[in-house]
């Protein structure tokens, strides 16, 4: 079932509708152990659905979610589809951990406690260990001293920096960035740009939605782009930047800047 070459998460021809809006019409991807993905495209085509259903933030109606070469069991069909197994839900969770455009940091805990919280709530690891590997990725994303602060004390950008690090912290197979920099100022985003590439060049597996086309080119080795609720076109970096095959892309790109 499971060997090198098996994705660490992989959809096959979903489908998700919310009521009768048609949002994911039948999307197929795979992210390989180590690589990068990022999803492009414009806003409403369904790019935080789409990584929202990988981890099973949401339902979805049709096709297979495929999580480490296994299968997501259901109960229902259709609309009435939903996760079977909680162990598996909680796996799948706990494995491929979010990044949100709004950081979603717990106000009333410090950041130090933000990171530490899941890996002993959920993941009923020890608390010395956990504390020990909450402060390493504290200093990895360059935020050591601000263990003790309240979220609100941080920059926005130190705040992203933080959530990465609470990522971090469960040991996740693979994380999902939500648009990690567009809530940040220009200059605040290089400093969460610089640590994403630093996890790209170790080789995390990572999917990232970002409107930052330099980010994507940077950083990924397949970029998706999504029209409608369907993969219009994608490919190596090289190819989709330097030489979009699709009327689509080519405007999105032009207007991306
Ligand atoms: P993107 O991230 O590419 O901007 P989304 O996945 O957020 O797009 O949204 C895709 C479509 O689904 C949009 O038309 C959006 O309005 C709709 N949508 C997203 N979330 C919900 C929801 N919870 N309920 C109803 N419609 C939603
Ligand atoms: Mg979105």
């Amino acid at each position: 079932m499971q060997d090198q070459n098996t994705p660490v998460i992989e959809v096959r021809d979903l489908h998700k509708a919310y009521g009768s809006l048609e949002v994911l019409k039948g999307v197929s991807l795979a992210a390989p152990r180590g690589h990068t993905i990022a999803l492009i495209g414009s806003s409403g085509s369904g790019k935080s659905t789409l990584l929202r259903c990988c981890n099973l933030l949401e339902d979805s109606q049709q096709g297979d979610i495929i999580f480490m070469g296994e299968k997501v069991r259901w109960k229902g069909e259709g609309p009435n589809r939903h996760p079977a197994d909680r162990d598996q839900l909680v796996r799948i969770r706990t494995n491929l951990c979010m990044v949100f455009q709004q950081f979603n940091l717990w106000s009333h805990m410090t950041i130090l406690q933000n990171v530490m919280e899941a890996p002993i709530t959920v993941q009923k690891r020890d608390r010395a260990e956990v504390e020990q590997a909450a402060r390493r990725y504290l200093e990895k994303v360059g935020i050591g001293d601000k263990a003790d602060a309240y979220p609100a004390q941080l920059s926005g950008g130190q705040q992203q920096r933080a959530a990465i690090a609470r990522a971090l912290c469960m040991e996740p197979m693979a994380i999902l960035f939500d648009e990690p920099t567009s809530a940040l100022d220009p200059e605040l985003q290089q400093e969460v740009v610089r640590v994403i590439k630093a996890l790209a060049e170790e080789h995390r597996t990572m999917i990232i939605v970002t409107h930052g086309m330099r980010l994507a080119a940077d950083v990924a080795d397949h970029v998706i782009f999504l029209h409608q609720g369907r993969i219009e076109e994608e490919g190596p970096p090289d190819q989709v930047f330097g030489n979009p095959q699709t009327e689509r892309l080519r405007q999105f790109l032009s207007a991306s800047g």
